[in-house]
């Protein structure tokens, strides 16, 4: 860079996209300060989060952002920001003025019954997460068949826990191609998950789970439910190619991660890879804008994608989502994407 922009930059959210973006900030050697906002202390590795129910610790998979600060040079704050009131009025919602502000307050759980286990509470509620560590021999309702329900499916499973897993839409893991959720599915059955597709569930009350397909409607026992319906992104914000929030009187505001939709040809799934890729590239954005510069186009296309099914399985594609594939070399490639985030959290430059 010619000339170093001092710029005084917040970023709301140190999950994936949020972290990426302080890392390349300081990557690209601009000259002016980040503060990350975060509502936790600690920095989740949420990809790994179905570990619990193999009986890991949460805080195998958390770093406190007082480390990540110090190894990464962005200041911390932690505080619960409202990005409603920030996209309003900004200064107030932040206590402070700031040249750019990037948005990466991710997604989190749709409202859900009384009683059961939801995403939120996975991430947050130290009794669920020793519930979840411990529970082996019991009868596990999962609401979801995206990566989550999938995901922690085979894992109790794997503990001697009788799973059924509830999907509403007519295949495993609806957001991909038919054959990842075909792959997946044909894993489950032989590893013993009981699966229903097009099915509802309408209430869960007490231990007792209802569902309906078509006009059928039907009751089961479960000890506990898993809750993971999708997640929310509230509000979803809509960005121009450079990730720019459209339509806001201030300029200078961002977003990345599961929290922003960009327009332009650059995948927007919610993906821990698709969110660091929309970090980094906002950085850059937010530099190119303060050096009158013509901002990037987000143009990320992921070449593969992998799900953890337990201890000793994964399933996936490369470059193709057409040709999924399930087994060791798809464990060995899920494996390799999460040691791949480790070493870009010590500092290694591994996402050019
Ligand atoms: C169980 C599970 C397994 C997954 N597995 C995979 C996988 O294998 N591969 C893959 O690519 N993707 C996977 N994903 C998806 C991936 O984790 C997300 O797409 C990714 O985390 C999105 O990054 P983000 O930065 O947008 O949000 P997050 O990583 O969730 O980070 C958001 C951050 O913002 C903070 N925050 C939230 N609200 C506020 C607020 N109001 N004020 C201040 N801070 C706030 C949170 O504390 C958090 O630190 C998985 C998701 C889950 C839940």
């Amino acid at each position: 860079m010619s000339q170093k922009p001092q710029l005084k930059i917040a970023i709301v959210g140190g999950g994936y996209a949020g972290l990426a973006a302080a890392i390349e900030l300081k990557a690209q050697g601009f000259g002016g300060s980040a503060t990350v906002f975060d509502a936790r202390s600690f920095h989740q590795k949420i990809t790994q989060w179905h570990k619990l129910a193999r009986g890991e610790r949460a805080a195998t998979y958390e770093l406190p952002f007082a480390l990540l600060s110090r190894r990464f040079h962005f200041n911390f704050s932690q505080r619960r920001v409202d990005v409603v009131k920030l996209l309003a009025d900004p200064e107030r919602e932040l206590r402070g003025k700031f040249s750019a502000i990037i948005i990466a307050q991710g997604s989190h759980s749709p409202p859900a019954p009384t009683g059961v286990w939801t995403l939120d509470a996975l991430r947050d509620d130290a009794i669920v997460q020793t519930e979840v560590q411990n529970t082996t021999g019991k009868v596990i309702t999962i609401v979801g068949g995206g990566p989550t329900g999938v995901q922690f499916a085979f894992e109790f499973a794997a503990r001697g826990n009788r799973v059924t897993l509830y999907e509403a839409r007519d295949r495993l893991l609806p957001t991909f191609d038919y054959s990842l959720g075909q792959t997946a599915e044909a894993e489950a059955r032989s590893a013993g998950i009981e699966i229903r597709l097009n099915t509802e569930i309408t209430q869960v009350e007490h231990e007792t789970v209802t569902s309906r397909s078509g006009a059928t409607e039907s009751s089961q026992r479960a000890d506990h439910v898993l809750f993971v319906p999708g997640v929310r992104s509230t509000p979803s914000i809509t960005c121009d190619v450079s990730g720019r929030v459209e339509s806001n009187q201030h300029p200078n505001i961002f977003a990345a991660g599961d929290s922003s939709y960009f327009s332009g040809r650059g995948l927007n799934t919610k993906s821990a890879q698709a969110a660091v890729r929309k970090g980094q590239h906002v950085a850059r954005s937010v530099i190119a804008a303060a050096m009158q510069r013509p901002l990037p186009e987000y143009t990320y296309g992921e070449l593969g994608y992998f799900v953890s099914l337990g201890p000793n399985n994964a399933v996936g594609y490369l470059l193709s989502q057409k040709t999924a594939f399930s087994g060791r070399a798809a464990l060995m490639l899920k494996e390799a994407t999460e040691r791949q985030y480790n070493l870009y959290l010590a500092g290694l430059p591994v996402y050019p």
